[in-house]
């Protein structure tokens, strides 16, 4: 399982919304209640890098993952380069 951001527009009255998923599944307006809408777009955040203190997290999200992104520490860098780098790899 992965861990998704989509984005919403409503079809009924045009405002924007964004909600986390562990699918890019539909979501109900929560301005006017329409039912089913699609996401826009969707940002995977399956894996993450998070600053802390000095240090760059890098975060994941594992496969038993389903009301919240249960993320787990994978590596702690001291750029976000090497971060990045390290998920590029793995
Ligand atoms: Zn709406």
């Amino acid at each position: 399982m992965a861990w998704f951001l989509n984005h919403y527009t409503c079809d009924r009255c045009a405002r924007r919304w964004s909600d986390e998923w562990s699918c890019t599944c539909d979501d109900d307006c929560p301005h006017c209640g329409a039912r089913h809408m699609c996401p826009d777009t969707s940002e995977e955040l399956t894996t993450v890098i998070q600053a802390e203190g000095t240090d760059f997290v890098v975060l994941w999200s594992p496969e038993t993952a389903e009301h919240d992104p249960d993320y787990r520490e994978l590596g702690r860098f001291k750029t976000f380069q090497q971060a990045s780098e390290f998920i590029a790899i793995s």
